[in-house]
């Protein structure tokens, strides 16, 4: 049984605080553009809607440039959402890609673009309605509040200080870590000394809380999946019955625990 309250609330920022969206096509344009020649790079905006749209088949960011790819080709929504991991694979293949390489093309376009306007980039994140006013919220309450992202902590944390949300950055954990997000959480047990129904979890890709939920001495925490963030209908059914991992609305969130 999970407490009424957690002691640590552990949130994942893109997907469950934030909005990144934007930037993610942004940076798939870009990055489009240095994988294939393309000529003007604004012809891609066309594809945006459609890539909102479909984002949620993407489990890791590398993919994003493939999914673009996957739109010029005019591969239909439909068997996007159906048959991403085989249409990722095929793509690959057919255009002799490896993941490496678009790793690495993925983020020095990132890099690239953050030294040269660091504002432009910031300012293609958004919030989703509510968060900023429940995490003050929970600021001033006696659970306190963890960040574990794949995002760098330095832009997650100037992220949430233009909204005047100060998380003691300690406790944020971000890309620096270089570590899956089960063994960050089982440092902030270890050093918190708590038992496992004490820390809640709320993340938007469910494998990542599957493979939380796999570790033996993991599986009593409180875990979320938020339905607001990257995931499809699909996922959030397959979870249904699961009894480790909980669907989470945005609605619910903004509420106190007790309606979680
Ligand atoms: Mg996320």
């Amino acid at each position: 049984m999970i407490q009424a309250v957690p002691q640590i609330l552990a949130l994942d920022f893109d997907g469950v605080i934030c909005d990144g969206i934007l930037e993610y096509f942004q940076t798939t344009k870009r990055t489009y553009e240095t994988l294939w020649k393309v000529g003007d790079r604004d012809r891609l905006d066309q594809f945006a809607d459609q890539f909102y749209r479909l984002r949620p088949v993407i489990e890791t960011g590398w993919e994003m440039p493939i999914l673009l790819r996957a739109l010029v080709l005019e591969i239909p929504d439909e068997n996007i959402l159906d048959n991403w991991p085989e249409i990722l694979k095929n793509l690959l293949e057919s255009d002799q890609l490896d993941k490496s390489l678009i790793i690495q093309n993925f983020d020095k376009v990132r890099d690239k673009w953050i030294t040269k306007d660091l504002d432009s980039w910031l300012g293609l994140h958004r919030f989703y309605p509510g968060i900023i006013e429940r995490l003050q919220q929970i600021l001033n309450s006696s659970t306190q509040l963890y960040i574990i992202s794949t995002k760098e902590s330095r832009f997650t944390q100037t992220l949430l200080a233009e909204q005047g949300v100060l998380i003691n950055p300690q406790h944020i954990f971000g890309k620096e870590v270089k570590q899956p997000k089960y063994k960050t959480l089982r440092q902030i047990l270890d050093q918190n000394q708590l038992n496992p129904e004490q820390l809640w979890f709320v993340e938007d890709l469910l494998k990542t809380l599957q493979l939380v939920a796999d570790q033996p001495n993991l599986n009593k925490l409180g875990l979320f999946l938020a339905d607001w963030g990257y995931n499809t209908q699909l996922i959030r059914d397959s979870i249904q019955n699961n009894p480790q991992i909980k669907l989470l609305s945005l609605n619910q969130f903004n509420q106190n625990f007790s309606y979680w």
